[in-house]
């Protein structure tokens, strides 16, 4: 299999990098023992970052970004995949270090792939994406510290967007009652449709640091970081659980260790880029049994390479509504 194929090609320019769709050479490809015909990637917060250079996570010029993808193995010489296999890719640095998933083509180690769940479809599983898989390496987060649907309220920050998204349809399918964090409060009906029992807009949370509040979450999906994750930790009920995983608001954690140590908070760091690949199959795995398709269907939408390329400043400001599906063959 050979000859050519169609990607978004970053280079390296004075400010915000240059991007252009592509045709590119199998010769442009990076090492790996798996080649996939990549059918459908996504958009990430930090595909936002790498298409406007607004941070840099690009560490290799010039650069295919996209930090996942969906597809077929055309070719394999790993002994895990057989052409012909649906396979995933989250993370691994794809996008940052390793050419992404806004390609025809990817050749990535085979270590890096999950086989598609049988539950979905190449677009539904990036319709998931990242965020939807780090949603659900929160959820397991709070399981695995005791936080149950009988637990009281989980607080869920972004709501609006892609992890908050898939957050509120796993908890509230799995019997949570889902408090819902939002800027957005005109996206009530869209929140409360995907199973959030009640919306508090972002102000709450967002503003000046008290190191202890009232106590109100049992757990927290936190895809904000910065004042609003310091304030959810402060809410938090008396041994309960912060699931922390992102850094929309900003990346400083401007706290007190006061709910650690006198309500006994526990608060876990959440990482899906190099998360190992045992952790991956139980995320996946979950996600094919605890999403809701149609709640999935209804937080999603999908675009070209041509208008993803244009979407990152959108997506750094928090435009972005749910999951947008990057079909790359369209
Ligand atoms: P989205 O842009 O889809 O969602 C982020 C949401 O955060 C927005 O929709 C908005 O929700 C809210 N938000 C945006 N700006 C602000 C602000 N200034 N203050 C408070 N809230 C804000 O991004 P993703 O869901 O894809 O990613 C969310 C975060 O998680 C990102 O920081 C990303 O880097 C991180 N992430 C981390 C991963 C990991 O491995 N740890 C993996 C995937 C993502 P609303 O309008 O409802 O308020």
């Amino acid at each position: 299999m050979g000859g050519t194929f169609r990607a978004i090609l970053l280079e390296k320019a004075e400010g915000a990098p240059s991007r252009r769709v592509a045709d590119l050479s199998d010769a442009d490809l990076m090492e790996g023992d798996v080649t996939v015909a990549v059918s459908h990637s996504t958009i990430n917060y930090k595909d936002g970052l790498a298409l406007t250079g607004a941070a840099p996570v690009v560490r290799r010029w010039p650069m295919i970004p996209g930090i996942d993808f969906a597809g077929v193995v055309e070719t394999s010489d790993h002994a895990g995949f057989n052409a012909g296999d649906g396979v995933v890719l989250n993370g691994w640095g794809t996008g940052e270090t390793h050419l992404g998933g806004y390609a025809t083509r990817a050749r990535v180690k085979g270590d890096w792939l999950v086989p598609l769940p049988a539950a979905f479809t190449s677009a539904e599983a990036m319709a998931i994406g990242t965020a939807g898989y780090t949603a659900m390496l929160c959820v397991l987060a709070l399981e695995k510290n005791g936080v149950v649907p009988g637990s009281g309220p989980v607080l869920v920050t972004g709501a609006a967007g892609g992890v908050g998204s898939v957050a509120i349809a796993v908890l509230s399918k799995l019997g949570y009652e889902v408090v819902a964090s939002t800027g957005r409060t005109e996206e009530e009906d869209y929140l409360k449709n995907l199973g959030a029992a009640s919306i508090i807009p972002r102000a709450e949370l967002g503003g000046d640091v008290r190191a202890l509040g009232k106590e109100r979450w049992a757990g927290v999906v936190d895809s904000v970081g910065s004042k609003t994750l310091a304030n959810a930790i402060g809410t938090t009920r008396y041994g309960g659980t912060v699931a922390a995983c992102g850094l929309a608001q900003g990346m400083d954690l401007p706290g007190s260790v006061a709910p650690f140590i006198l309500r006994g908070v526990t608060l876990a760091g959440i990482d899906s880029v190099m998360a190992p690949k045992a952790k991956r199959l139980e995320a996946w795995g979950r996600l094919a049994t605890d999403l809701d398709k149609d709640k999935l269907a209804a937080m999603s939408r999908t675009v070209s390479l041509a208008e993803v390329m244009e979407m990152g400043p959108d997506i750094l400001a928090g435009k972005v509504r749910g999951r947008v599906i990057v079909d790359v063959v369209a």
